[in-house]
């Protein structure tokens, strides 16, 4: 790959950033610097503690299918607990369980049919379960509403909506299936491991709270705090990257940040520039609040609020501990609500609800779940981030090449560490013949033009 010597920068120490550097690390590579613009490292998996307890402000769960993260725990002894996961509930109090929506809409047959039809489409469209978003069949470019209905998914896929919505990943008129299938495979497989070990949970979270983890593998390695990126330059053969804390070389350059930031980082690379105004985001709000008279053995899916035109209404509340009155709250927002606005709306619903809200103890506001169009994958998006991979020593990781899980960053960043950046040309001979590598053509819109990508 590289000589044993080779410089490594890394900008941005959340998952992607990190699991970057340790698969650098378990190659044998031990100049690695990681700098962070933050006080502390995990990005986007971010604890708020509280009376000793942690409260995700970001990534909170693991499913039994989150094998890189659970690797990456046993490494660094991080204890897991089961997470409970309370019952699922809507506005009005009534349990909203998976079996009694389907069992109400569509036989058993047809779950059954479905179920079926879902695991030969995993099997026949593998993107679910490989790493990246290059060569996606155009029918996972399909919108997941257009997608669903294709492929007669509804008995497993519509009570998910509310739950996607809730979890930040937008509304499924919007988002393509692509990615929303990535996440669905990784539900559907750990529950179907649920069933078949008898109801053992699925679900867990490390003890100490989610950052903890991330703070602990930081703890091992070279990276500098409160260290944000301003410019990186290219010096020859070598890359300058200026913080404010001063400037060091590089051989070889890996960004673990959106888009837009490694296009303002790296201003000569007009390329970057034109993907990343492609992507988009959403913005998606954490509020911690104590409340009385409310129940703790519940989260709440507010389905009324599930729609685009209800942004900035709470979508979902949870208590994550039992023995306290301390809740989150999520909510879709956009720029043009601002956050009392949002706190009011958290207030007023709560008190319809019948609770009272007593306290404000923190909220954080996220520009969430980088994403593109179904039309922009068509297009080659992510053909032609494949192509820029390794040109002149610059790598890219994080949510957006695969999925906006831990579990699914960290693969991405395995990947490039393990395969792209091992095999320049990581795409094989036979992948090639049949990926037909497409040239990004945003503006003309008329799907992809064949072209292999020339390194
Ligand atoms: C509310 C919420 C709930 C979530 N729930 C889950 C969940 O339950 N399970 C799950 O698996 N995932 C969950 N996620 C998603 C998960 O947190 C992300 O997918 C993951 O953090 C992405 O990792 P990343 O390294 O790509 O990006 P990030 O975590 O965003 O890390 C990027 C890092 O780059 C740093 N940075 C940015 N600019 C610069 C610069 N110029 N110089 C230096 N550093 C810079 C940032 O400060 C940040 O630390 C959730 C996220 C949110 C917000």
């Amino acid at each position: 790959m590289f000589h044993s010597g080779t410089r490594f920068a890394i900008i941005g120490a959340g998952p992607g950033g990190l699991s970057a550097a340790l698969a650098l690390r378990k190659k044998g590579y031990s100049n690695i610097e990681i700098f962070e613009k933050e006080t502390a490292a995990g990005g986007k998996v971010n604890s708020y503690i509280y009376e000793g307890k942690p409260y995700e402000l970001g990534a909170i769960l693991l499913t039994a299918n989150f094998h890189e993260v659970k690797k990456i725990a046993d490494e660094f002894s991080i204890p897991m607990r089961n997470y409970h996961s309370p019952s699922l509930v809507d506005e009005d109090g009534k349990i909203y369980r998976f079996k009694d929506w389907t069992g109400a809409n569509f036989s058993k047959l047809e779950l059954i049919k479905a179920t079926i039809r879902y695991v030969w489409l995993s099997v026949q469209e593998k993107t679910q379960m490989q790493v990246g978003l290059e060569a996606v069949p155009d029918s996972l470019t399909l919108t997941m509403d257009k997608y669903i209905c294709m492929h007669k998914l509804e008995p497993l896929s519509h009570p998910m909506e509310p739950m996607m919505v809730g979890l930040g990943y937008g509304y499924f008129k919007e988002i393509p299936a692509a990615y929303i299938m990535k996440l669905f495979s990784l539900l559907f497989w750990a529950k179907l491991r649920k069933a078949l070990t008898f109801g053992k949970t699925s679900l867990s979270t490390p003890v100490h709270g989610y950052q903890h983890l991330w703070q602990t593998v930081a703890s091992s390695l070279a990276v500098h705090l409160n260290s944000p990126v301003e410019k990186i330059e290219k010096d020859g053969h070598c890359w300058k990257v200026k913080t404010v804390n001063g400037t060091k070389t590089f051989d070889q350059i890996i960004l673990s940040v959106t888009p837009d930031i490694s296009a303002n980082l790296l201003p000569e690379i007009p390329q970057l520039a034109r993907l990343a105004k492609e992507v988009r985001y959403y913005d998606y709000q954490v509020t911690v609040v104590k409340i009385d008279n409310f129940e703790r053995e519940k989260t709440w899916y507010l389905r009324k609020n599930r729609q685009r035109d209800q942004l900035g209404q709470p979508i979902a509340i949870t208590s994550p501990h039992p023995d306290a009155n301390v809740y989150m709250v999520y909510t879709q927002t956009d720029k043009t609500i601002n956050e009392d606005q949002i706190l009011t709306n958290i207030k007023l619903t709560i008190q319809q609800m019948g609770g009272m809200v007593t306290e404000v103890l923190t909220h954080k506001k996220w520009r969430y779940f980088p994403h593109v169009s179904g039309k922009t994958i068509k297009s080659g998006f992510y053909e032609a981030w494949a192509g820029l991979q390794g040109r002149d020593g610059l790598w890219f990781t994080g949510g957006v090449f695969n999925f906006e899980t831990v579990e699914h960053t960290i693969q991405y960043s395995n990947h490039l560490v393990n395969n792209m950046m091992t095999q320049q040309n990581h795409l094989n001979q036979s992948e090639s013949k049949t990926l037909m590598l497409r040239k990004f053509s945003p503006s003309k819109g008329k799907g992809p033009v064949t072209h292999k990508i020339a390194k």
